[in-house]
């Protein structure tokens, strides 16, 4: 894929030869167990694209034949929820919980140990499920799709009430005696998905803004209502829904589809009959009033009594349908435009008329409607007029004047750019697509390929800027709209607990109505539960899944593109990797020196450069040229371990680019504008971004309290945890909470802080590059580099004082938040202790997570997640839980990994799974910019492709005796004793686990 006209003519050019690949399904169609609906070639994503109905199911199948190696298969199936209940997500976690050929009780884990799978998983959305699975490799993925098909077709769980018990809900009773309690995963999960005001807004708004649609419902489950889900209905809403004929089934890739179909018909859709049931999901109903509806929500307030200015506001209208794609992405750019960018005319008027910390929304999609949002956070409850007020006349002024047209080019150019660069990360392509299908084909089996023509879209869509096309959206579904809600969510204190105390009562009130006789069901089907979960797999369920050979694994890999230059007289390391056209040129600064004081500052940064005016253009300009002329243009701080070190790193900064080769020289340019004359004294747009700054960073500790917790943890011991506590942890966090609350006695230091610690990180004696480009873009940053680096050359420095080292402290922290559930981590560095790090550790890690803390914690504990993290550069080790309702029962568990792995058992079969399972880690699809970035951090910690080898080698050839010898590192790792946990005021009920108890609010 190519960035240019030219290249696009040429794409379609080839799409008559292409057709040719779509011909042989349309041949075998009319005689085989399919018939064709209709086939496309899909240019964009140079596809064929065929629809197919399974004859005697019903079933729909969507082929997707190209040549990408990362094959992804899919069972959809449409699960619109009509109650709270969460049955559709329960199900969603259920059916991989064992099944007529595949008997073990946990085949998905089994998969997640043993195959070489790129992805496998399973989502619930609002309105549908989807079951998808990835792997590059051809056994791997007959398999795969083998265990999902049986899953969803002939899953285990009519056999017994284990897996609704597990994976539902359950009480919790160990003698007649004890107090009733309630525990299941789904249930943990969607307590800790609800803990934050962040978390349960979108359900809020849906509720109130879709009442009469299954939208209004939450299709996850609310905790308060999961308990009324019963065994019987549990059952009855897959025998109703998990049907061919409501199936999606998606087979993407490079394999051979007219085997998998054979495959599917014979082994699973023949042996259905049509059914005529089609789920009906049914548009809200308009309440034909120009006078909003005004509704009220709370969430759990914390501990704080300080509840002021804590509350979410959300203007919510109706849009159009899904299935018009042209409008849907008009409305996404839309929502780039007027709500969420820098330049966004909503989020500016509100932010200067300092309602709330931090605005976003926008249309959202992936419903029959869509719905359009502005949510503020943290605002005045008294500031909702104004609120409402402030959207409507904005949006107003907006159509009026012709909404700014440079904007709508900035946001289709950034949507062009990544969609032709085509980087997911680690996210299967097959997969984007088939939930890009599932966008229109849901709502009508005859538009399954329209969301895929999104080169065609992007032209059209730039064809209607100037013609009033935007402006009538807005018009029509914001400033006309018959169906208006206001939405507002307030904190109230201690929710949570009154919760807690209420459900404990009502459950002591519900025990004391039952006779002994039921309290002894309870109690004998609570222990049945726990020994069904202890039970050993039996042969049978050990040997039903099937796996690859060690031999299909080789020790090479792909190799790092490192070659040392020296562009325009700056230190480089070029990566030969194919960019498709694109310049990543990352200039990295080396602040290694900066005194710690400044540290924070340095994390600030990364979010002010660029975002406030230069001395040429106003930050809103700035931002929409940026968006124009290039796919990004960022500053942000990168820190890599050294390998074989226990505690060394280097600390860069980067000035990292990613623009087409043409645009080299305005990025460079841009760059030295921004560092040589951002006003870093514009009191009134620092305070906005870091109000921002620190609604994204509690966000960060709401949803990803495990990391949070684990690199705290490290911050006791290590130095590089040291740092990245003062960049972006808890510590920061702290810091910017204080700056905010004293903004105008700081004001004046953190002007000259920020300044100066700029000028002291981009100093071109510190600099390298990390470069990736064709021909073209190699000339480009030759030519412009000088001037950037003469530009920072006259940036004025001053000495800040001596570099320091930094001297960790073991704190063992508690760390209280709004939250009903706990993040425990405990850290610690093998290499102090003497031991090396080895690829054996990567299989032994694979084991730790799957066969023992999965066990635990999850299934035991009732947790949503935990694992164990080995660092290969420094050696450190970490474990933590996610979402979970324990915390004192979790760090016991992790004082037992040692004793799990000295009595590990496993015959030849089972390591070999294992060393599979730990592959699947490493053997990744890459995108270009991946294998760029994987290369310079091998080059700056000093890993060669000899140590990757020897790693994958020691990985293959390991042992029961080496697995077992490893047992000493995860004792040593216990003994050193660093924990922290991030959760609920249950901290306080475990004292002698903490020596600090702090509260962030
Ligand atoms: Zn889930």
């Amino acid at each position: 894929m190519r960035y240019n006209r030219k290249e696009i003519q040429k794409e379609k050019g080839n799409t008559m030869s292409e057709k040719k690949i779509i011909g042989s399904y349309a041949d075998l169609a009319p005689n085989s167990a399919y018939e064709l609906v209709y086939e496309e070639y899909l240019g964009d994503i140079k596809t064929a694209g065929i629809i197919l109905r399974h004859r005697k199911s019903g079933a729909r199948v969507c082929l997707m034949a190209n040549d990408d190696e990362n094959k992804m298969f899919c069972a959809a199936f449409k699960t619109p929820p009509s109650n709270s209940t969460g049955v559709p997500h329960i199900i969603e976690h259920s059916v991989l919980n064992g099944s007529k050929n595949y008997p073990s009780r946990d085949p998905f884990m089994a998969l997640a140990k043993s195959s070489l799978q790129t992805f496998l998983n399973a989502m619930t959305f609002p309105d549908k499920t989807i079951y998808p699975v990835a792997s590059c490799n051809d056994k791997d993925f007959r398999n795969l799709m083998h265990v999902y098909m049986d899953s969803v077709f002939y899953p285990n769980i009519y056999k017994s009430k284990f897996t609704f018990m597990q994976e539902g809900w359950h009480y919790e009773l160990d003698s007649a005696d004890d107090e009733l309690r309630i525990n299941g995963v789904v249930y943990s999960e969607m307590k800790g998905a609800m803990s934050s005001p962040e978390g349960i807004i979108d359900d809020e708004i849906n509720l109130h803004l879709q009442p009469d649609t299954t939208y209004g419902v939450n299709s996850g489950g609310d905790p308060e209502v999961i308990p009324e889900l019963s065994y019987e209905e549990f059952l009855n809403f897959h025998r109703t829904f998990y049907h061919p004929s409501n199936s999606y089934i998606f087979v993407y890739g490079n394999c051979d589809m007219d085997e998998r179909l054979r495959f599917m018909d014979e082994e699973y859709l023949s042996n259905f009959d049509e059914i005529d049931f089609r789920p009906e999901i049914r548009p809200q109903p308009r309440w034909n009033s120009k006078e909003p509806r005004y509704c009220r929500s709370v969430y759990d307030g914390g501990e704080s009594d300080d509840l002021e200015g804590k509350a979410f506001f959300a203007f919510n209208t109706m849009a159009g349908s899904s299935l018009d794609v042209l409008e849907k992405r008009a409305c996404d750019v839309l929502s780039t435009v007027l709500v969420n960018s820098d330049f966004a005319p909503v989020k500016t008027a509100l932010v200067n008329a300092g309602i709330g910390e931090d605005i976003y929304g926008g249309f959202s999609g992936h419903m029959l409607e869509n719905t359009f949002s502005v949510i503020v956070k943290n605002a005045k409850e008294e500031d909702l007029g104004s609120f409402v007020d402030i959207v409507r006349d904005t949006l107003a002024k907006e159509v009026e004047k012709g909404i700014n047209e440079k904007a709508i080019r900035a946001a289709l150019n950034v949507a062009e750019f990544n969609f032709r660069e085509a980087n997911y990360g680690g996210f299967p392509k097959g997969l984007d697509y088939c939930i890009n299908i599932l966008q229109s084909w849901l709502y009508d089996d005859s538009a399954a390929f329209t969301y895929l023509h999104f080169l065609d879209d992007i032209e059209k869509l730039k064809g209607l800027i100037g013609t009033g096309y935007y402006e009538d959206i807005v018009r029509k579904y914001i400033l006309d709209s018959n169906h208006t809600m206001i939405l507002t969510l307030v904190p109230e204190k201690g929710l949570t607990d009154r919760k807690n105390r209420e459900l404990a009562e009502k459950l002591a009130e519900y025990k004391k109505g039952l006779a002994p006789k039921e309290i002894g069901r309870i109690v004998s089907e609570a222990k049945a539960l726990r020994e069904y979960q202890s039970m050993p797999p039996t042969e049978e369920e050990l040997n039903c899944i099937p796996y690859l050979e060690r031999s299909d694994i080789s020790p090479e890999t792909v190799p790092f593109f490192n070659e040392e230059k020296t562009v325009a007289g700056v230190k480089t390391v070029f990566h030969d990797v194919d960019t498709n056209g694109i310049t990543y040129a990352n200039l990295y600064f080396d602040f290694g020196k900066l005194p710690h004081k400044y540290v924070p500052y340095a994390g600030l940064l990364m979010a002010v450069l660029g975002r406030v005016d230069t001395e040429k253009r106003s930050f809103e300009d700035l931002s929409i040229d940026i968006s124009l002329n290039t796919g990004s243009l960022t500053f942000e701080p990168c820190i890599i371990g050294k390998y074989g070190a226990a505690d060394g790193y280097r600390a860069f900064f980067g000035i990292k680019m990613r623009v087409l080769s043409d645009k080299v020289a305005y990025a460079a340019e841009t760059s030295a504008e921004i560092l040589t004359s951002s006003k870093l004294d514009d009191r009134t747009r620092l305070k906005a971004i870091i109000a921002e700054v620190k609604s994204e960073k509690q966000r960060e500790i709401m949803f990803s309290g495990s990391s949070v917790a684990a690199a705290r943890t490290r911050s006791y011991f290590s130095k590089t945890g040291c740092l990245n506590e003062q960049l972006g942890g808890i510590e920061f966090y702290q810091f910017v909470s204080d700056l905010l609350e004293n903004f105008d006695d700081r004001y004046d230091e953190l002007k000259e802080n920020l300044i100066k610690t700029k000028n002291f990180i981009f100093d071109p004696s510190n600099a390298i590059l990390s470069l990736a480009a064709d021909e073209t873009g190699c000339r480009a940053v030759e030519e412009n580099l000088p001037a950037l680096m003469g530009a920072l050359e006259g940036l004025d420095r001053e000495y800040l004082g001596e570099p320091e080292e930094y001297v960790p402290v073991c704190r063992n922290e508690g760390v209280i938040i709004a939250s009903r559930v706990q993040y425990v981590a405990r850290s610690g560095n093998m290499r102090k202790a003497g031991f090396k790090p080895s690829g054996v550790l990567n299989v032994v890690k694979n084991s730790v997570d799957i066969d023992y803390l999965y066990q635990q914690i999850r299934v035991k504990g009732g947790a949503y997640g935990c694992g164990c993290s080995i660092a290969a550069d420094s050696g450190n080790v970490s474990f933590t839980s996610f979402r979970d309702p324990n915390l004192k029962e979790t760090d016991e568990v992790y004082s037992k990994i040692g004793e799990f792995v000295r009595n590990y058992e496993a015959d030849e079969t089972e390591m070999t799974k294992g060393v599979i399972g730990a592959f699947s880690k490493f053997d990744r699809p890459m995108s270009s910019v991946q294998k760029a970035a994987r290369s310079f951090a091998a080059y700056i910690s000093g890993v060669t492709y000899e140590d990757v080898v020897r790693e994958r080698s020691e990985m293959l050839g390991i042992t029961l005796e080496q697995f077992r010898e490893t047992a000493a590192v995860f004792d040593e790792i216990y003994s050193q004793g660093y924990r922290c946990t991030v959760g609920s005021s249950k901290i306080r009920e475990v004292p002698e686990l903490f020596d600090n108890i702090i509260v962030l609010d």
